[in-house]
């Protein structure tokens, strides 16, 4: 039982060892890949449900690693977050939508462009005054500018993100709540932050044929969300069906592989010339 024990411990020990490892040589990686700018962006189309006209775009982060090719957020983020790379990472990531949002200006004057925030960016003290600055350099009109934050992001410290949201309001900008319905939160968060837009999360999306309750939920946050004279957007749309319930329900907007996977610029573009040609601008 000793020597097994032993073992178990072991091989314990050699697998957090790996992770660490792998941790270590991640973030090394991102700190090269942030001077290589090996980052891109690709963009995935939200449109108006009942038109079916472009609303914006969701700037969604590609990192493109030259032995392995892309890697995926969910991936890297965790770790960019924890060794503090997220925030050069989410500097460029916002410069970057900026120009990208200002290029696309011209021809959509009001396509708005969303951008997600991770908690440790947006809790930095100077995170306004720099987006002030970024919103400047680039000549973007601030308000078709979104920032979508997770209520993980904005609950804890709820006074001083109130104060900061608040300054977020008067430079004009849009503010979504993000996988909303999963935050276990308080209800009651809603009435006192200044949130423009409910994205329902993709899960209770994902299950709204098979499951009544996931149905229920989606019907009760859109109904919640009119009452509070939010808008309200799903993301994770990927099949007809799902689109007319939202329909039926007086759901907003829809983002998902129905309407279209994320893009580079570039097919994003034509996405949107063959898009506004069919359903009109
Ligand atoms: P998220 O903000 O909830 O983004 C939605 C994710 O769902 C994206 O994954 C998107 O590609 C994917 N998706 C879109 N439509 C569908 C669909 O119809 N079906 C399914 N199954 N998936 C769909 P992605 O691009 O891998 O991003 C994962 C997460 O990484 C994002 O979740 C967000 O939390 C984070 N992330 C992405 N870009 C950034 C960024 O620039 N900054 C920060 N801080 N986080 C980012
Ligand atoms: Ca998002
Ligand atoms: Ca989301
Ligand atoms: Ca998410």
């Amino acid at each position: 039982a000793k020597v097994s024990g032993r073992n178990h411990f072991e091989v314990y020990h050699s697998e957090s060892h790996d992770q660490d490892q792998q941790g270590f040589f991640l973030e090394n990686l991102l700190r090269k890949a942030v001077i290589h700018k090996e980052f891109e962006l690709h963009y995935q189309p939200q449109i108006h449900i009942e038109t079916k006209q472009i609303y914006g775009v969701e700037a969604l982060l590609r990192w493109k690693r030259p032995d392995i090719g892309f890697v995926s957020p969910g991936q890297f983020i965790p770790i960019a977050e924890e060794s503090g790379m997220i925030i050069p990472i989410s500097e460029w990531v916002l410069l970057q939508a900026c120009e990208d949002l200002k290029r696309l200006s011209l021809t959509y004057p009001h396509l708005k462009m969303s951008v997600n925030i991770s908690a440790i960016h947006f809790q930095q003290a100077d995170f306004v005054k720099k987006l002030e600055q970024m919103i400047e350099q680039s000549n973007v009109n601030p308000r078709f500018l979104e920032l979508e934050l997770t209520e993980s992001t904005i609950m804890p410290r709820a006074e001083k993100s109130i104060e900061q949201l608040v300054k977020l309001k008067q430079l004009g900008l849009k503010i979504a709540v993000d996988d909303f319905g999963t935050g276990f939160s308080s209800l009651s968060y809603l009435r006192r932050f200044p949130i423009d837009i409910l994205k329902i999360d993709q899960s209770f999306i994902k299950s709204l044929s098979s499951s009544y309750d996931d149905a229920s939920i989606v019907t009760a946050i859109i109904k919640m969300g009119q009452n509070l004279r939010l808008s309200i957007i799903a993301e994770g749309v990927e099949t007809e069906k799902q689109f007319k319930f939202l329909r039926q329900q007086g759901c907003d907007y829809a983002q998902g592989y129905y309407i279209s996977k994320p893009l580079p610029f570039a097919e994003l573009q034509e996405f949107l010339k063959e898009w506004t040609a069919i359903i009109g601008g």
